[in-house]
């Protein structure tokens, strides 16, 4: 086995560990990236792109839950469950249930809009430091609601977001057709996040930041971290064929984090909700911003030469295969839209790394700040990479 000592070493080379590699090694200390799969190649990849501060709101709310049953039975509804996985999901669920009643939904929202605060501003400023400010643009991001009664039923979930500042401007069907002429007639409104920022292309972001990581003197370690365990002396991880030691280890290896947890006896609610997306190859995407029509689920996402369709949520755990006739779904409703999109060009799905109160575990480990946990970033792991840096380097330095 071959033997490696240093100051940190991080698990898992997404969007998060990346971000968290990079703000280490500018504070002077001596970085390792442990991660099997080409760096920022799962969620970090397949994501909206969209830098989402205005998603203040958590998955679990009162109307989720009133509704759940409901959304579970509409095969056409974004939310799915894989029967054969819902003995495992059952803890997992019964604390989203717990999560979703009024008093927790508000405690997590408050817990989140807290996290998201300037999470565009840090996002600009790290793009610049990692060479990808030309990815970004800056026109704001468009929900739809097709009909009256579910424009209304938004008020709510408008006005929690006013309470946090959230900038947003009520749109009616007509001025939403002149932001984005080439969307169908509805009925329904809009409403639009004018100080949203978003990304071209999630991948090309990703392949920035680890040249950017590489640069910064960091190295990836090709293996995937089997076993972190506390000894006296330090942190000792087996990444076969590598073993590590280090003085402060950071879990950050997304949707797959529970078991690492696990080991250093800090049990975390850690599951995923699965995601999708398809992507649709054309010269030029028939939006100009990142547009959601709320009753599907998912966003559609200008990118570089394609229309990306991303979202869904699929509980289902981390073994089973992705399900076509989600899949399938995700480009029909695409369709609905814009009828002449064709077949997509390709597919994918990927795992969000979810807790059920969807707030993101970022913090010291329960045997110490030897370890350090910064995982289950849900819907919001993009935008949050910056931030959730500079609290790990905050947690490194105390
Ligand atoms: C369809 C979809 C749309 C989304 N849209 C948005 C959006 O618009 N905005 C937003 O902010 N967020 C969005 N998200 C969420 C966001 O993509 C995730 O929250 C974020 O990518 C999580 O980053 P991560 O680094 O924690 O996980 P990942 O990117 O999954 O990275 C985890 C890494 O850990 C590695 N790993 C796993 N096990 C080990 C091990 N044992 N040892 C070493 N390495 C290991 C994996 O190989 C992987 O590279 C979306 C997600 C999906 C699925």
């Amino acid at each position: 086995m071959s033997s490696i000592s240093i100051d940190v070493a991080v698990i898992g080379g997404g969007v998060i560990g990346m971000a968290i590699a990079l703000r280490l090694r500018s504070d002077g200390h001596e970085v390792v990236v442990i991660e099997p799969n080409e760096p920022g190649s799962g969620a970090s990849y397949g994501n909206a792109g969209t830098i989402a501060d205005y998603a203040v709101i958590p998955v679990g709310t009162p109307s989720v839950l009133r509704n759940f049953v409901s959304l579970l039975l509409d095969t056409n509804s974004p939310l799915s469950i894989r029967s054969s996985a819902l003995p495992t999901l059952f803890p997992w669920l019964t604390r989203f249930a717990y999560e979703s009643l009024p008093h927790r939904y508000r405690q997590n929202t408050r817990r989140i809009a807290e996290l998201l605060s300037g999470a565009s501003a840090a996002w600009t400023e790290f793009a610049a430091e990692i060479g990808a400010s030309d990815l970004l643009s800056a026109k704001g991001c468009l929900y739809l609601y097709e009909t009256q009664k579910a424009f209304k039923a938004a008020g709510a979930d408008i006005a929690l977001r006013c309470g946090y500042g959230v900038a947003q401007e009520l749109l009616s069907a007509g001025e939403v057709l002149q932001l984005e002429p080439r969307l169908p007639p509805f009925e329904g409104g809009g409403l639009f996040f004018p100080g949203a920022i978003n990304f071209s292309d999630p991948g090309e972001v990703m392949r920035r930041l680890s040249a950017a990581v590489r640069q910064a003197g960091v190295e990836f370690i090709p293996a995937s971290a089997q076993e972190i365990v506390r000894q006296p002396n330090g942190i000792r991880i087996i990444a076969a064929p590598f073993e590590i030691r280090t003085r402060t280890a950071v879990i950050s290896a997304g949707a797959h984090s529970r078991r690492l947890a696990a080991q250093i006896d800090d049990p975390v609610q850690l599951d995923t909700e699965r995601g999708y997306h398809v992507e649709f190859d054309m010269a030029e995407p028939p939006i100009e911003r990142p547009v959601c029509p709320t009753a599907y689920g998912f966003y559609f996402c200008p990118m570089w030469g394609r229309l990306r369709v991303a979202g869904l949520v699929e509980l289902g755990g981390l073994a089973a295969p992705a399900t076509p006739r989600l899949v399938e779904n995700l480009a029909e409703n695409a369709r609905r839209i814009f009828p002449d999109l064709g077949e997509p060009s390709r597919t994918w799905f990927g795992f969000r790394p979810s807790m059920p109160n969807s707030v993101p575990v970022i913090r010291p480990s329960k045997g110490g700040s030897d370890v350090i946990l910064a995982f289950g970033h849900g819907h919001i792991g993009l935008t949050l990479a910056p931030r959730t840096a500079q609290l790990v380097s905050a947690l490194v330095a105390t």
